[in-house]
């Protein structure tokens, strides 16, 4: 067995971007990079200027043509948020920006200003023309936010992007959002091993380890962008129905699935399902697996035959759901 392992990371979408290879392919890693620069500066509203902030600029003005790209990610990102019992919303925009959380200047909105924002948030109210890959935001103020699926969507091209250099083998990190590539040769029996964050620990502290081939592994927690006032806690997941963080018994959820997209989409809809209703809902999608992590320090599998788990923190609970 070559045990030999090639690392590179970069700064970008917001996170240490790291790409494990087996063997070294510079071209390869460079071609990783640039693109996931090239398709962060068309889907960011961190900056001024992308494709979606064209889009968010022309709200309550005029239609915008995207790239292709852009516009089957807002696409697919519409139908997610048009499921039943779906808190993912790519209309939260005027949310997130009202309560800036993860950034500075971050402050519990009066509300007023919420509901004045909650509004502008309807997602069907989206102008999609697939004719001239035209997206329109019809009220003033309205603003997609594709934050919560754009590094899942990114990954799955990274993947392609990684074939077409021959390589077959391979782990992309971007933090929060992983995906390994067919095997792994480094473990006597083929698994990728992927940490499960322990919330609120240092990022070096885990739970557990998950254990893959050639799938998607996303998280999303309250612990990752937070801030506290008046003993409260408010994270980034923002609840479509109120304005406010939606807090249930949830400290994180993983999903683990074929593809990034998918996962980066089911992480938002099963956390804002909770336990209960998200596990009806995995009886139904068998072809991904789950992780929940409550605050009570349990930690339940479902449909774990996509994937093994090792508990490291002997204060945490194991659960299989059945
Ligand atoms: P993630 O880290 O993938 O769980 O995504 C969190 C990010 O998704 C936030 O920082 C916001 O940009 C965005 N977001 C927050 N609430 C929602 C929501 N209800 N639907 C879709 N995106 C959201
Ligand atoms: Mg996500």
């Amino acid at each position: 067995m070559n045990n030999a392992c090639f690392t590179y990371s970069q700064q970008l979408m917001g996170t240490t971007v790291s790409l494990q290879l087996l063997t070294e392919n510079l071209q390869a890693v460079a071609a990783v990079f640039n693109t996931i620069e090239a398709l962060e500066a068309l889907l960011t509203v961190n900056r001024e200027h992308s494709e979606v902030m064209n889009i968010n600029h022309a709200a309550g003005k005029h239609p915008v043509t995207v790239s292709d790209l852009v516009f089957d990610l807002i696409m697919q990102a519409k139908q997610a948020s048009l499921l039943p019992n779906s808190i993912f919303n790519l209309a939260i925009g005027p949310l997130v920006k009202l309560w800036k959380i993860g950034f500075s200047g971050h402050t519990v909105p009066d509300s007023q200003s919420i509901s004045e924002k909650l509004a502008l948030t309807d997602p069907r109210l989206i102008v999609l023309n697939k004719q001239n890959n035209s997206v329109y935001l019809p009220k003033t103020g309205m603003e997609i936010d594709l934050g919560a699926i754009a590094k899942g969507y990114i990954a799955d091209i990274i993947k392609l992007v990684l074939v077409q250099y021959d390589i077959h083998h391979a782990i992309i990190n971007c933090g929060g959002n992983v995906l390994t590539i067919g095997s792994s040769p480094l473990s006597p029996n083929k698994y990728w091993k992927v940490g499960l964050k322990k919330p609120f620990a240092s990022a070096t502290s885990l739970l557990g380890i998950i254990r893959v081939q050639d799938k998607s592994v996303v998280t999303s927690g309250i612990y990752e962008r937070y801030f506290i006032q008046n003993n409260h806690l408010y994270h980034h997941i923002i609840n479509p129905a109120t304005g406010f963080p939606l807090d249930n018994e949830l400290e994180s959820i993983t999903i683990i699935s074929e593809n990034s997209l998918t996962g980066d989409i089911f992480s938002t809809i099963l956390y804002g399902l909770g336990i209960k209703k998200g596990r009806e809902e995995l009886n139904k999608r068998t072809s991904i697996g789950a992780i929940f992590v409550t605050k009570d320090k349990q930690i339940i599998l479902q449909n774990d035959q996509h994937f093994q788990f090792q508990l490291l923190d002997k204060n945490y609970q194991l659960h299989k759901s059945v």
